[in-house]
């Protein structure tokens, strides 16, 4: 075991107020394409005109088809090795929060309880008129609510702002946090890349596992480069 996987290990074992932020890497081992880097979603697809409410707005029909096509990507895959890890080490830390910019759902699959989804649920359908929320699409190629509203997928859109209450636990957790653990995300997405510097300016030490640099590499306590998958185990 290398220097660095050691040292994240010890801060992750001595620590009692653990804030976790996971973006789409730590899902790329179930199977669910990522937006930026090797094999990212923004190859093929440009993110203004699906994920955006302007998109909706002009072509809802386009913006349904592509989110419909990832809930089946989504459903078809099962939590890894990653999400599993991150449950015990909730299991086993006093104050935990989960942080996650994915829509997934796979954390809750695997069996976290305290996620805070920070750009909402690719499974919840609400209504773009009365914001009513529904489980269930009824059957029509452009699903409307009983009032008559479109029915938007319950993300958070490019622009959009993020839902306040869970924004506000969000940058709670990262301000008590003595370790600020940054997986699988470019963090890039703001305000939630944001956190990580406000956690560490706070105090925390900041634990980053990816793939690839990114912007916060420079500056986190240790970095450690691999998939989610493989170093999550070893450090937990
Ligand atoms: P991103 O696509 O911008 O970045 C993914 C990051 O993960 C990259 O830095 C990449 O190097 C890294 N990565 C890829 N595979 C990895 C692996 N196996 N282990 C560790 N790291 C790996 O994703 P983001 O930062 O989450 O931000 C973009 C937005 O995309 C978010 O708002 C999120 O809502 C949305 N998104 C969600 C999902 C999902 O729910 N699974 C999927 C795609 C995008
Ligand atoms: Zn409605």
């Amino acid at each position: 075991m290398t220097a660095q996987l050691l040292q994240a290990r010890e801060l992750l074992r001595k620590s009692t107020r653990i804030a976790v932020l996971t973006g789409a890497g730590i899902s790329a081992e179930s199977g669910i394409p990522t937006f930026r880097g090797a094999g990212g979603l923004w190859k093929d697809f440009r993110p203004e005109e699906l994920a955006t409410p302007q998109a909706f707005g002009r072509d809802p029909q386009t913006v349904w088809e592509w989110y419909l096509w990832r809930r089946d990507l989504i459903a078809q895959a099962q939590p890894n090795a990653g999400h599993r890890a991150l449950v015990e080490l909730e299991n086993r830390t006093p104050e935990f929060t989960l942080i996650t910019q994915n829509v997934d759902g796979l954390h809750d699959r695997a069996g976290s309880r305290r996620i805070l989804k920070v750009h909402g649920d690719i499974w919840i359908n609400r209504c773009r008129a009365c914001g009513r929320e529904m489980g269930q699409l009824p059957s029509e190629p452009l699903p409307h609510c009983a009032c008559g509203g479109l029915l938007r997928p319950g993300v958070v859109w490019f622009g959009e702002s993020l839902p306040q209450d869970v924004w506000r636990e969000a940058e709670h957790a990262a301000s008590q946090a003595d370790v600020f653990l940054v997986v699988g995300t470019s963090a890039l997405v703001y305000p939630a890349a944001g956190l990580i510097s406000f956690a560490q300016q706070n105090g925390a030490a900041v634990i980053e596992v990816n793939l690839e640099q990114t912007t916060f590499s420079d500056t986190a306590d240790v970095c450690l480069r691999g998939p989610a998958g493989e170093i999550l185990p070893q450090i937990i």
